[in-house]
């Protein structure tokens, strides 16, 4: 494995070395949550990252405290970054977890630094900060605080139920700064949801996440990702999943068309031919030209979410609307489609 060349960037590698190529320690945990699942706990040289293209996103830093993720996401984009490290894209990438046990310390000590101007950092981003291995490691509530203690904005993107364990902490640097919260629940499908998502909480659970966190003021945007073509597109399950994210009081909802790029694409058809074989053809033609679906699709997508939104009250008005929906780095996908309905 190489440690030496790493970046958290899902397009290229970066160019400065995050980790001592002596710094690591692999662990294994024979309980039932996490077993399969191995941990090389690393000490990062640096943890605050400039998103590169930041101009075309929302944010311009991220703090990312794990490589890979095992909710195990099959059309997971990030999926690509393990090959940095020499680590498989596929499974690799699902149980082979890189921790950065030293990122709530080394995040403190940037945002103390002179030449830090308070920028607002975006987490979730690459991989989720409330996977599973956060129930073990625990890094958030350190990462938060400092946040916190420096009154420095934020926002959260997670599929993980585990947030709620840090709900206190979340009002807390609520009342200090500017915290943004989204949960991504792309379908309720339950079918889709057992397949394309093994490791993640089910989107109920996720649903009432959001409103939880709205029950403590804490407004919590729904990025509703991925719409899958073909198995999570039709107009009824487009309209139940925003009918369910409005009944969770949800701030805004963002559609956001699967998208496959190098890494993903791969384990994604592999998935689609065991799962799906009649799709693969229709897939290799919405795909042809590259990574997203064509823009026409994704703005018939955007049109439908946005009307439902319209039609189940989501939008401006609600009590502590997030003030910015985080959004998986790399590549922005054409401007219909990141559409935040605020
Ligand atoms: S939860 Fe997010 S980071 Fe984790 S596998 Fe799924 S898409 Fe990837």
């Amino acid at each position: 494995m190489r440690w030496d060349h790493l970046g958290d960037d899902p397009v290229a590698p970066a160019d400065t070395a995050l980790f001592g190529t002596d710094a690591v320690t692999t662990r294994t945990f024979d309980t039932p949550e996490f077993r399969g699942i191995t941990f090389h706990e690393v000490r990062a040289r640096s943890i605050v990252n400039r998103v590169p293209g930041a101009s075309r996103m929302p944010f311009e830093w991220t703090v990312n405290p794990y490589r890979g993720c095992a909710h195990a996401c099959v059309y997971c984009f990030a999926r690509k970054t393990h090959s940095y490290l020499d680590l498989d894209t596929g499974l690799g990438f699902d149980s082979q977890i890189v921790v950065k046990i030293n990122a709530p310390e080394l995040l403190r000590g940037h945002l103390a630094s002179r030449r830090w101007q308070g920028a607002h950092i975006a987490m979730g981003t690459n991989v989720d900060c409330y996977q599973r291995a956060e129930g073990r490691y625990r890094l958030m509530p350190g990462i938060i605080s400092a946040l916190s203690d420096h009154a420095n904005p934020f926002s959260i993107l997670t599929k993980g139920t585990l947030i709620l364990r840090d709900l206190e902490l979340l009002v807390r640097a609520a009342e200090v700064t500017e915290v943004g919260i989204s949960v991504s629940v792309g379908f309720t499908d339950h079918e889709l949801w057992r397949t394309l998502e093994p490791g993640t909480p089910s989107p109920q659970r996720r649903l009432d996440v959001v409103r939880t966190l709205g029950e403590h003021g804490i407004g919590c945007g729904v990025l509703m990702a991925p719409v899958v073509p073909f198995l999570g597109d039709r107009p009824e399950q487009l309209r139940e999943t925003v009918r369910a994210v409005a009944e969770a009081g949800a701030t805004s909802v963002t559609p956001l068309v699967l998208h496959l790029r190098p890494g993903a694409r791969e384990w994604f058809t592999a998935w689609l031919r065991r799962h799906h074989p009649r799709l693969v053809g229709r897939y290799e033609r919405m795909y042809a030209d590259g990574a997203y679906a064509p823009t026409w699709y994704q703005r018939r997508i955007t049109r439908q979410v946005h009307e439902l939104a319209a039609e189940f009250g989501i939008g401006p008005g609600r009590r502590g609307a997030a003030r910015r929906t985080p959004v998986p780095e790399g590549p922005a996908q054409p401007e219909p489609t990141q559409l935040t309905l605020l």
